[in-house]
């Protein structure tokens, strides 16, 4: 199948679920991301910021850019003038830097907190408890230009689908317990980013409402 057929009937599926798709594009060329751009999709996923900066000059400018990788506090001025969502906030510090920096472009820019879900320590994400101490810090309370909209989580890769499930399920508690506790009041904290090609029907199974979908769009990579 090709990307456009691809892209249309895994959207399709996913939009009687209620799940957003991202369509990661990272290490993908500007001619496939516009095929899949054509077929309808306006949402795409880098990891890279250099690589997302050479794609956002060249497309069309009304992608959706998300950011989903690991994001260094030095790099957030490139992204801060068009970013849509930066899926990867693993520190206070990354986070105070982003306020700074949508505050100059007079924008707010939406957030996901990352959190370390799997066995694996390569992943980068914060715990349960460092989760609960940024949201609970007054440096936290102070910033005005970053809008936290939910949990993002990266599950082991591994086959055993039962430990990849039991990850899903405890990350969806973390984040109806953070929004029983934290945003009891703002419909805006509604984004729970997990799920990739190989685990995607289980994180949807366990409440996943954005999954991140590269090589079932584009092919391996
Ligand atoms: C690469 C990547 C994806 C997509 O992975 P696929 O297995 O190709 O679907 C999703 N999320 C993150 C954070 C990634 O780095």
């Amino acid at each position: 199948m090709d990307i456009a057929d691809q892209v249309k009937t895994i959207e399709e599926g996913l939009r009687r679920l209620d799940v957003k798709l991202i369509a990661v594009s990272k290490t993908k060329p500007a001619e496939e991301i516009l095929e899949a751009y054509h077929a309808g999709q306006r949402a795409f996923g880098e990891n890279v910021v250099q690589e997302l900066l050479g794609k956002y000059e060249i497309l069309p400018k009304d992608i959706d850019w998300h950011l989903i990788g690991h994001l260094q506090s030095n790099k957030v001025k490139y992204i801060a003038p068009f970013i849509t969502l930066i899926h990867s906030v693993d520190s206070l510090k990354l986070l105070k830097e982003i306020d700074k920096q949508a505050k100059k472009h007079n924008r707010v820019i939406d957030c996901l907190l990352q959190v370390h879900i799997a066995t694996e320590d390569t992943k980068f994400g914060l715990d349960h408890v460092e989760v609960i101490e940024l949201l609970r810090s007054a440096e936290f309370m102070e910033l005005t230009h970053v809008r936290i909209r939910g949990l993002m989580g990266i599950a082991t890769n591994t086959p055993n689908q039962k430990e990849v499930k039991e990850e899903f399920r405890e990350l969806k508690a973390l984040f109806d317990g953070i929004k029983a506790s934290f945003f009891k009041d703002e419909a805006s904290f509604d984004t729970l980013s997990m799920g990739m090609s190989a685990d995607y029907n289980i994180a949807i199974e366990q409440g996943s409402t954005m999954v991140r979908l590269g090589s079932t769009i584009f092919g391996g990579r």
